[in-house]
């Protein structure tokens, strides 16, 4: 049965080994999402049929934002990374006004849209998702890579509800320590809201900030203004509303998790075998719907 399905998954990967691609190879189907620079669409592979996602980017506008650098960035990084967790980018191409990235196809969208439609997620389905999320982090860990931009908007979920971690514009390699952001703080852990040098730390901490949005649906540090989520990142003032009800081990883990010293947080490794991943994960990664 494994074996019957990753022969599949090797000839489905086969036909799209890297080669030239042109738009002329794609069969271009419906719009699946707006992006900032551009769309994206279902697409299929003409002659090997294979179905992708294909984001289409404007240059223009890719210039005008100056993000082309990052762009680059995304598709080395990402075309490298082979994991069940992370959304592949099999090649890209471009022509005079847009650049195309071919991507695996998410069958089932955004994770962000089916936490609005539930407001929270049961304590099952919570930590499936973030022993998903520890696996494929402790990948890209240990291939240098920080994702840094861990938030629901940038998880997908394949055919059988797996999440895909997409959206590699932010992520670096560990020996390019940038220490500029911009964008929501809500995710950022305080050594990048004060601009210090920052680690692999802060993927951890990123996926206490989900841990607990996942459980009790609002991120743990919101607040009206801007300089209030500031503040609140900095002190880690964090507390655990009555309701919903969630339990003291899922607690335990967030608060293991969300530690102002990087270093303290919880290894990714400890996630996998903390009490409360190991009574409420799905061992297979799938939450069943
Ligand atoms: P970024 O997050 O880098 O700014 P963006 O938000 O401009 O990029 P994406 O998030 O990549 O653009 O894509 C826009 C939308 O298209 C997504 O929110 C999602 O709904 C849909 N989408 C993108 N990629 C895929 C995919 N591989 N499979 C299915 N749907 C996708
Ligand atoms: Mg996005």
């Amino acid at each position: 049965m494994v074996e019957v399905e990753m022969k599949s998954e090797n000839q489905q990967n086969d036909s799209m080994k890297e080669r030239r691609w042109t738009l002329d190879d794609f069969d271009v189907g419906k719009p699946l999402g707006r992006g900032k620079f551009g769309n994206v669409y279902l697409a299929r592979e003409k002659k090997s049929k294979y179905v992708v996602a294909l984001k289409v980017l404007f240059k223009n506008q890719l210039q005008q934002s100056q993000v082309e650098h990052q762009l680059r960035r995304e598709i080395e990084i990402q075309s490298h990374l082979r994991h069940p967790n992370i959304l592949r980018l099999y090649g890209y191409f471009y022509d005079q006004t847009r650049v195309y990235l071919i991507l695996e196809y998410a069958p089932k969208g955004e994770l962000y849209k089916e936490l609005q439609r539930f407001k929270v997620f049961s304590e099952r389905r919570a930590a499936t998702y973030i022993a998903s999320l520890a696996r494929a982090l402790i990948y890209c860990h240990q291939k240098h890579v920080i994702h840094r931009d861990i938030k629901p908007e940038n998880l997908l979920m394949g055919i059988k509800g797996e999440l895909k971690i997409a959206d590699f514009g932010w992520s670096v390699h560990t020996f390019d320590r940038r220490k500029t952001m911009c964008g929501t703080l809500d995710y950022l852990p305080p050594e990048m809201v004060e601009s210090k040098d920052h680690d692999a730390g802060v993927d951890i901490w990123s996926l206490g900030v989900l841990c607990y949005e996942f459980l009790f649906g609002t991120p743990p540090f919101e607040a009206a203004k801007h300089s209030d989520t500031y503040r609140r990142i900095i002190k880690v003032d964090l507390k655990f509303p009555v309701k919903p009800f969630v339990s003291p081990q899922a607690k335990d883990l967030i608060s293991q998790l969300l530690v102002k010293d990087s270093a303290q947080r919880l290894p990714l490794e400890k996630v996998l075998t903390h009490p409360w991943i190991l009574a409420n994960a799905d061992p297979s990664g799938v939450y069943a719907m």
